[in-house]
């Protein structure tokens, strides 16, 4: 059996008066005509990502719209979860080889899952990227349409790689990519749809907190606010250059000793290399006890990024690869400027400098992290600047209403058989 992630009830309502209504009234409109279609996620992690993220606010939302949607979690060892974190990297460009022995042990975990899915029991499957790809080739289509969302940079990927891929999504009926140009080389399904992804401003991760309340949490983990401070959120991962933020601050502390770092850092159930990418900043960063490092499994969860997100001088991502970047979004919402890489959908989030400043390397990056310390105006009008482009293009309801349009067009193509109409529970008062 899959893992069915438990998740509460939520109210799509609430979102009245905080995202834009005409986007509130289109979703209502398209779920209307949706009610009881039924609908997996299928992904590799209930937590640390942003797919966890995305997945743990719009699965209790579509249901609360009447679409009936679960969302499960495939099953992998440790030796599974090192391959699909190769392949994930390897999609993303990286170098990176894949052996027989390799190659069989995905298909082996990708049939043990499949083998779990039962005929009928959905109308639409979402597959969430490449961890759990080969199940409707392996498994059969169990009666359902197959959707592929791809959230990273599949731009250039690595051929061998891709070409391992790329066979197990002729299965798929539609995708999504997060930007036009990630779709890879000769893609095998036709249609595809663009959607970026976007946060929960009600979630416990982005909600207004009280700054006394923000102060404390971040004191009593050993911040000390009265000095600056500059964070960096992000899984441990090369791709988001932990050692160049390290460096970036370190040059900028040259000018402003006082400053300190925070690296705060989730390590998930299917990336095994953020273990190693943890000890290497922890041996960079021993005996500066100006920098601190935080991790989910010492209690540093939503609410304490939340916190860091809100009283952060600025924010630091300074991705080289990324496929959107919440973290970007999460730091806007809370009005804070933003000094990230300029990869993937980042630039989307920060259009010409909304936000912050966008960065090419270490040296660009300390110099704007040092502007915007500098120039405290100027970053707080960026920062409100940035929360108002989030307000109207990164709040979960926007995010519905791509999704809610791409099972439209599929229905649209071929209605679904109206079987799941009966578990349908009304949805909560129109907002
Ligand atoms: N995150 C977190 N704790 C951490 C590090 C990250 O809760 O210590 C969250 C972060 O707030 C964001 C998500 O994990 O919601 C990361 O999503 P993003 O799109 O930025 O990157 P991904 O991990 O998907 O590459």
């Amino acid at each position: 059996m899959l893992d069915l992630v438990d998740l509460g009830k939520r109210s799509f309502s609430a979102f009245r008066g905080i995202a834009p209504q005409e986007q509130l009234d289109e979703v209502l409109h398209l779920a209307q005509r949706l009610r009881g279609v039924r609908c997996l996620h299928l992904n590799a992690t209930p937590y640390g990502g942003g797919v966890s993220e995305l997945l743990r606010s719009g699965v209790p939302l579509l249901n609360d719209l009447g679409i009936v949607t679960d969302w499960k979690i495939i099953r992998g060892d440790q030796a599974f979860f090192q391959i699909t974190k190769r392949l994930h990297n390897a999609l993303q460009g990286a170098p990176g080889e894949f052996s027989e022995s390799d190659k069989a042990t995905y298909l082996a975990h990708s049939r043990l899952n499949a083998n779990s899915l039962s005929e009928g029991d959905y109308d639409f499957i979402v597959v969430h990227d490449p961890q759990p790809a080969a199940l409707p080739m392996i498994g059969g289509r169990k009666g359902a349409r197959w959707v592929w969302r791809c959230h990273i940079d599949t731009s250039r990927p690595n051929p061998e790689a891709w070409e391992f891929l790329r066979p197990f999504l002729s299965s798929y009926d539609a995708a999504i990519f997060t930007l036009p140009e990630f779709i890879p080389p000769r893609f095998p399904i036709s249609h595809v749809a663009i959607h970026s992804p976007a946060i929960d401003p009600l979630s416990p991760k982005n909600l207004p907190l009280p700054e006394e309340l923000a102060r404390h949490i971040l004191e009593w983990i050993g911040v000390r606010l009265s000095r600056p401070l500059v964070t960096q959120i992000s899984r441990f991962d090369p791709w988001k250059d932990p050692m160049g933020v390290i460096a970036a601050y370190r040059r900028v502390r040259e000018r402003v000793p006082e400053l300190q770092l925070a690296m705060v850092g989730s390590l998930a159930l299917d990336d095994p290399e953020g273990w190693d990418v943890y000890r290497e900043i922890r041996d960079a960063t021993a005996n500066d006890n100006l920098i601190h490092i935080f991790t989910n499994l010492v209690g540093v969860g939503n609410i304490e990024v939340n916190a860091f997100q809100a009283l952060s001088n600025v924010v630091i991502q300074k991705s080289i690869r990324e496929g959107f970047g919440l973290v970007v979004s999460e730091a806007l919402w809370k009005g804070t400027p933003v000094v990230a890489g300029r990869a993937g959908g980042i630039p989307l989030q920060m259009p010409e400098g909304t936000g912050g400043i966008l960065v090419d390397s270490v040296d660009e990056c300390a110099e704007a992290v040092l502007h915007l310390l500098k120039h405290p105006r100027e970053a707080h009008r960026l920062g409100e600047q940035g929360r108002e482009h989030v307000r109207r293009h990164f709040l979960v309801p926007r995010l519905l209403l791509d999704f809610l349009h791409l099972l439209d067009s599929l229905v649209q193509e071929k209605p679904v058989e109206p079987r799941g109409l009966a578990l349908a529970s009304q949805p909560s008062a129109s907002p």
